[in-house]
Formats: structure tokens, sequence, C-alpha cells
């Protein structure tokens, strides 16, 4: 088959490799769609230490079942799938309490590390263990199928955040995973959703996705904006999903005194805190990573259009030009949401 491989930083090369062999409990998937992710771009440069080469990447896909392994039972050749991207096992206390994005033995596909390396789905074929896989109705194109992952990661920060009907939620960043967090928060019950970003396009974009109110925080007061549009200062609950120090300020400042704020972005993996607003203001401040039970929930809302995730793909590319589409997306290349790269049929 052919696959874009990882082999050192900055590099990728579409070649030849075998076609994975699916063990015991896994079905192989033929890929239909594969998202690059921002991680995938963070990772191939080589400074996150989680894209070791060589690894084939790619852990937002759709596909079809082409076989099934041993002791596979429910799932047939010919399904339309998409999939977890965190391998769990299901067993340990974590996996027991539905928490399967903490499995003490997770794997992410298309990541690799000094302790695991599991191949993703920039590739024709990719093995998936049966218990991650979930159905995708005719409703939602193998495109939509790659921004299940995604939708999913954005739909458990703002589940975990309880969100209450009437509530005012402001997401800081019109990335792609605030602009499905943004969506999310909506079906969830909030009331009113506001969402923050420097980049104008990004707030038109979410603007047309169903935001009530965009501020654009490199040129206006976000309080005064907020003040201005729905009469409150602060939110009950703040997103998070860029993770810089100031945007974190910001998303602290926007959180009304008992609020909950969740933490979706990372890109600084160190930033200071306002002890003292959080302290006096008994803000619930919490992390949210990757998404554990949401996949059915977020493919049910793509396919009745109350996740719309169509308009968050800017391009869709063949899997042999994946190289230059990292480029693209590592030069940063502006309006850029998601590529997806199709394998060829
Ligand atoms: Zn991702
Ligand atoms: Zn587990």
């Amino acid at each position: 088959m052919k696959a874009l491989v990882h082999t050192g930083p900055l590099q990728l090369e579409y070649v030849d490799c075998p076609v994975p062999v699916p063990a015991a409990g896994e079905v192989l998937v033929r890929v239909k769609a594969v998202a690059i992710c921002g991680s995938d771009v963070h990772g191939y440069t080589g400074t996150t230490g989680r894209r070791i080469p060589p690894v084939v990447m790619g852990h937002e896909a759709s596909g079809v079942i082409e076989v099934t392994g041993a002791d596979v039972a429910g799932w047939t050749p010919g399904s339309r799938v998409t999939f977890d991207s965190i391998v769990w096992c299901g067993v340990c206390r974590p996996c027991r309490q539905g928490r399967t994005n903490l499995c003490v033995t997770r794997q992410t596909f298309g990541v690799s590390t000094p302790a695991f390396r599991r191949d993703g789905a920039m590739a024709e074929y990719v093995a998936v263990p049966a218990p991650l896989l979930h159905l995708l109705p005719d409703a939602v194109p193998f495109d939509a199928g790659a921004m299940v992952e995604p939708a999913a990661v954005a739909m458990h920060a703002a589940r975990i955040s309880e969100i209450e009907p009437g509530d005012l939620v402001v997401v800081v960043g019109a990335g792609l995973i605030g602009n499905l967090a943004m969506q999310a928060a909506r079906t969830l019950g909030a009331a009113t959703v506001a969402i923050a970003d420097i980049v104008p396009e990004r707030l038109e974009l979410a603007r047309r996705l169903g935001a009530d109110v965009v501020i654009d925080s490199s040129t206006d007061d976000p309080v005064a904006v907020l003040e201005r549009a729905v009469g409150r200062r602060t939110a009950d609950v703040v997103l998070e999903a860029v993770g810089v120090q100031g945007t974190i300020d910001l998303a602290t400042a926007l959180t009304r005194p008992g609020g909950r704020l969740t933490l979706i972005g990372n890109v600084q993996p160190r930033v200071e805190q306002d002890l003292q607003g959080i302290v006096s203001g008994e803000l619930t401040i919490r992390g949210s990573a990757a998404s554990a039970g949401e996949f059915p929930g977020c493919i049910e809302r793509i396919a009745d259009g109350r996740l719309r995730v169509a308009e968050l793909i800017s391009r869709v590319m063949p899997l042999a030009e994946g190289a230059a589409a990292f480029d693209m997306l590592h030069r940063g290349e502006l309006g850029l949401m998601r590529i997806v790269l199709h394998p060829p049929d």
C-alpha cells in the first residue's frame, strides 16, 4: 500500500509499505479520508517528541472495513466507519469508569514516543481495534467522517464543563477546535455563545457557524464587547482552545466568580496564572483531553446538521500530495482550517 511516512524533521515521504495485518480483535480499515491535525503539523517539526520517525501519522479518519481479524463480532466488511483516536484497553480503572481517554496503557494513532509507536491513517489501510469503531450513517460523507474525532474533542470539553440551559459561554480561540466547541456548547444548551480570536477571517467563519457574539481581541476590549452585546462582563463557562499566556489570561478574566474554565489548548507547556483572581473568584479550572464517549453524539449531530463541519474543511488533496499540504499548514497559510487527504481509490 501507499503511505505518507514521517521520516525526519519536516520530512514526509509517500512510499510503499506493507499492508497492516489485523490482530485478533482488530479490523483492517481502507482509509477514505484523513485530516491533518494541528498536532501532526506541530509534531512533524520534530520538537514535541511525540512523532519519533519513522511513523505514519493521522488520527482523524474515516473509511470502509476491508477485513475483520479473528474474534471480531458485530462488524462486517463494507461498513462505513470512523474510530476513536485513542487506543484504550477497556479493563483498567479509568476505562471501567468510562474515562477511556485516561486509559493507563493508552496509545494514540499516528503517534510515536519512546514508550510506543502506533501507525495512523495517512495510508491506504490502518488496523483498528474493533471496540474503537463507530458506524457512519450515509448522511455523513467520508470527509465529514474524518471530522468526527475533532468534533468529539470539542464536545468532550463542552460536556465536562457542565453547561446549564441558559448559560453564557465564551470560547477563546476560533480555530478548528474553538469553532467546534462553540457549536458543541450550543447543542448542550448554552443560551448565548461568544467567541474571541485575533484573525478576522476566523471570526467571520464563527459567525456563519452560529456564534452570537464575535470578539476581535486584537482590536477590541473583550470585556467591553461582551458587556455591550449581552449586558454581562463575564461568562458562566469559558472554553480555552489556544493555550498561550495571553489567551489563558483572557479566558480567566472572562470567567465569572463561581464559573467554570476548561482548558483544551496547550501550545505553551507552562503559563502563569492569575492566582488571586482564581482563588477569590472560586473558579473551577479543569483540563480537557481528547474524548471519552462523545463519538455517537457527534455523529448524530453531524448527520442532522446541528454540528457543521463541512465549512471547516479548507481543502481536499490526494494523500500523494501530503508533504505539500503539511508545508502549507506549517507556513501558516492564512485561513486554513483542516486539510483532508484522500488515499488512492
Ligand atoms: Zn487531532
Ligand atoms: Zn484502559
